[in-house]
């Protein structure tokens, strides 16, 4: 078991510093999907508003780096890790990652496909992550003229939508309910935009409101 975990954790930061390369910036998480490092303010009376300015590590979506060395110490520090976050909403991707549950009772990339319909944009060939319980992350990358934040059901019953903030469970990464993998054919390719292909920019249009 103790070996196991060894090689879960090897393993993850080899997919998280591949990530890394492609400009995801990524922090270790333990089998709970939560940050595997815990903050270091956790004891203090009043908890303390520090996004890492203090220096050390455990502050969750704040310590993703795409920095190899960075990486490495934060896996050094979480041998227990068997994952890894990839922090949404930073450049140069703006990653956002629309998150598809698959709830018996909702058909959510159904949801999906009526949403692009009635709002004209186009879902492009793009990573899809599966997750160990047959959902779906498709990875889109954002503005970088504007904030996505977060929202669980805001767009439709069991489509959640990762923005700036927070983060999506790595490909290759081993939760307590199995392993995150992409989509066939998706792996290659880089976090694309939604849309219409050749959208006007929003700066230049004058539309009255
Ligand atoms: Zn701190």
């Amino acid at each position: 078991m103790a070996t196991t975990d060894r090689q879960a954790t090897t393993l993850a930061l080899a997919h998280a510093l591949s990530a890394a390369e492609r400009g995801l910036a990524v922090l270790p998480l333990s089998r709970t999907k939560l940050p595997a490092l815990r903050s270091p303010h956790r004891d203090d009376p009043a908890p303390a508003l520090c996004h890492g300015e203090c220096g050390r590590f455990g502050h969750g979506v704040h310590d993703a780096s795409t920095d190899p060395s960075r990486i490495r110490a934060l896996f050094a520090a979480a041998p227990w890790a068997t994952g890894y976050g990839i922090a949404c909403g930073l450049p140069p991707h703006h990653l956002i990652g629309v998150d598809l549950d698959t709830k018996p009772d909702t058909d959510s990339p159904a949801a999906l496909r009526e949403l692009a319909l009635r709002h004209l944009f186009t879902i492009p060939p793009t990573v899809v992550v599966i997750t160990p319980g047959g959902g779906r992350h498709i990875w889109l990358t954002g503005p970088p003229d504007a904030v996505v934040p977060n929202s669980a059901g805001r767009l439709a019953p069991g489509i959640d939508i990762r923005g700036a903030g927070g983060y999506l469970v790595g490909p290759g990464s081993r939760t307590r309910h199995g392993t995150y993998t992409t989509a066939p054919g998706t792996a290659h390719l880089t976090p694309a935009s939604s849309g219409p292909p050749a959208a006007p920019t929003r700066t230049a249009s004058a539309r009255p409101s």
